[in-house]
């Protein structure tokens, strides 16, 4: 890491970035495009009562667990939020999330709108969330199909939850349609750009600005 890095790290707090969007407008490949080009960003893994999917790994793409321990972390109030989405349980665990903001990391989840929800009444100018819209339903489909990880009753059910999830569009900070896979990630990579750089952010700049004030 070079020493420009390494200064804006330490002096500036971690944010905590939110995609959301419809099962299949693209987020999955939206993070892990941004995590492998961009080292200050680490990703929330989430537990999950669901099945694994064919090519997702435990504790890479979700911390796969039994109802039964799902409900003891949430007893123990082991996570930051939670929420059912479709007939499972979706969870962010706390300790990463707090271990990687208190070593200066931006954390990036990606969860739905009742867990932005939540993250936003309890992390507020700390959290940045951005909801990845399909350029149509046609194409949603598609993306569904070609995944092909899922049961055609899956993909039914997801689709006809696509619209529930969409509706809650105007509840976010910014909104991106992804048309295209490199312009949309292009813009999200702006708008996180931007948002390190807000002011309230910047803790570093107190002592700099007095700095510079005094005449260094
Ligand atoms: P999938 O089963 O396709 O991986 O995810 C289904 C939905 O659950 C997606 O919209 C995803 O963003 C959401 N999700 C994944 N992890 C979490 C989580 O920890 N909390 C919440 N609230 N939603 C999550």
């Amino acid at each position: 890491m070079s020493p420009e890095v390494e200064t804006e790290a330490l002096t500036r707090r971690g944010l905590m970035l939110v995609l959301s969007s419809p099962s299949g407008a693209g987020k999955t490949t939206i993070s892990r495009a941004l995590l492998e080009e961009d080292e200050g960003l680490v990703m929330s893994v989430s537990a999950t009562t669901r099945a694994r999917r064919p090519g997702e790994d435990e504790g890479r793409d979700y911390y796969f667990v039994e109802p039964v321990d799902f409900n003891l972390m949430i007893n123990r109030d082991e996570l930051l939020e939670y929420a059912k989405v479709f007939n499972h349980y979706y969870g962010t665990p706390r300790a990463p999330v707090e271990k990687a903001l208190s070593e200066g990391h931006d954390i990036l989840f990606d969860i739905d709108w009742q867990g932005t929800q939540q993250l936003a009444q309890k992390s507020g100018d700390d959290l940045v969330s951005i909801f990845i819209l399909p350029p149509s339903t046609a194409a949603l489909e598609k993306r569904l199909k070609t995944r092909a990880q899922d049961s055609a009753e899956v993909i039914a059910q997801r689709m006809s939850k696509a619209s529930e999830e969409i509706s809650h569009w105007r509840e976010y900070d910014y909104v991106v349609v992804n048309k295209d896979v490199d312009q949309c990630l292009a813009e999200v990579k702006a708008i996180l750009k931007a948002e390190r750089l807000r002011t309230q952010r910047r803790a570093g700049l107190i002592d700099f600005v007095s700095r510079l004030r005094e005449g260094y």
